[in-house]
């Protein structure tokens, strides 16, 4: 028998990627999501890449009549996967309560219906944002979580809280919080990527779209920071070896490996690339001249974010494998054909 699994936001840029990674490894795959940031024809593209359409649920999981029917189907699955969550870290500045509505009640429900049904096992998607402006480089686990700067970033931090405060008193509860530092890339198929809406808020998909001549010019903010040319510097990941850290943790979760009822892990390579960098390798990688400029530096933004992924490695026996000219020639690939309909 197959296990289930089920995945929130599993239309997403994550979501989608993970849920190839765990249809690959044999999981039977539930995906559930409310279409608002995600479009539902990932699920062809899932089918074309895999063989397999996964089950599909369209609901918006803040609404916890239609949330507790469907758990209440998919009973017997062995765990959550919990991507959804709205992500926009500007809008989220100027919208908190639609944030902290959103992704909190999200979470709210899936851990509500976890324990109603006897789900034991989650991932939560967090981000390197729970560190704040961190003192020590590179961040271990061990650093002290901050207050964000956004309130996005506090709906991780807040959300970590909320479910380590549960597995303190849950029989069942055991989860694993993955810290991921920045996805970047797409599926080597090029039919699943990152499919942003509106003007990017994020380097690479700013980036491409510039390429490819939707944007005149990125704007580079900041270029006085204290870093080796000035630019802020970050640890960027391919999105199919954050997926595939998805599958390694689950199966520690499901084996019953973990060390403590509530884990969590750093998900970066360990290596720190400025935003020159990154405009370089792409620049390399595809064979076009950027245009570009230099602009403020943007608030709320650190001057370096990059992990120490030891633990992970130890643990989950994981570790990013793809380099960043891998990443930045992926992402410019999807984007032609993004453009060109898949
Ligand atoms: P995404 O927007 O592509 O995927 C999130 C999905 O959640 C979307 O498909 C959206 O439609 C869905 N969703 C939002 N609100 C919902 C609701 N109320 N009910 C049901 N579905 C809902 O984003 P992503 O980049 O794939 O991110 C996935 C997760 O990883 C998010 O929790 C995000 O905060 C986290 N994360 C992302 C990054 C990144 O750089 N992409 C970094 C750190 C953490
Ligand atoms: N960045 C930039 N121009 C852009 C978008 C981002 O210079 O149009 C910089 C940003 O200041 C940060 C890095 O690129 O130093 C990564 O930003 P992104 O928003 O992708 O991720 P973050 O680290 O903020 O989550």
């Amino acid at each position: 028998m197959k296990q289930k699994i089920i995945i929130t936001g599993g239309t997403g840029y994550i979501g989608s990627h993970t849920a190839v990674e765990f249809i690959m490894k044999g999981f039977n795959v539930v995906l559930v999501d409310d279409l608002s940031n995600s479009e539902v024809s990932v699920l062809d593209r899932i089918q074309e890449i895999t063989g397999t359409k996964p089950l599909f649920e369209q609901i918006d999981l803040t609404d916890n009549n239609r949330t507790k029917s469907f758990f209440n189907a998919h009973k017997d699955a062995s765990g959550v996967i919990n991507f959804a969550a709205l992500k926009a870290v500007g809008e989220s500045v100027k919208k908190p309560i639609k944030y902290y509505h959103n992704n909190i009640n999200i979470l709210l429900n899936v851990l509500e219906n976890m324990e109603n049904q006897g789900i034991s096992n989650l991932i939560f998607s967090s981000s390197a944002t729970v560190y704040g402006l961190p003192d020590v480089l590179p961040i271990t686990e061990e650093n002290q979580t901050k207050r964000p700067t956004s309130p996005y970033g506090n709906t991780k931090k807040v959300a970590e809280e909320i479910i380590e405060d549960l597995t303190k008193v849950s029989e069942s509860l055991n989860a694993i919080s993955l810290r991921y530092f920045n996805p970047i890339g797409a599926h080597d198929s090029l039919k699943i990527g990152e499919a942003p809406n509106g003007i990017p808020n994020n380097l690479m998909p700013f980036i491409t779209q510039t390429a490819a001549g939707i944007r005149r010019e990125l704007k580079i903010f900041g270029n006085d920071y204290d870093t080796p040319d000035g630019t802020a510097v970050r640890d960027y990941l391919h999105v199919v070896d954050l997926a595939k850290a998805h599958v390694l943790a689950f199966e520690r979760l499901i084996s019953n490996q973990s060390k403590s009822n509530f884990e969590v892990y750093n998900l970066g390579t360990g290596t720190g690339y400025s935003v020159l960098d990154v405009i370089n390798s792409f620049e390399k990688t595809t064979g076009i001249s950027l245009n570009y400029s230099y602009d403020k530096r943007r608030d709320g933004d650190v001057p370096q974010l990059y992990s120490n992924p030891n633990k992970a490695q130890t643990n989950l026996n994981w570790k990013a494998l793809l380099t960043l000219d891998d990443m930045t020639l992926s992402s410019w690939k999807w984007e032609q054909n993004l453009r060109n309909g898949y």
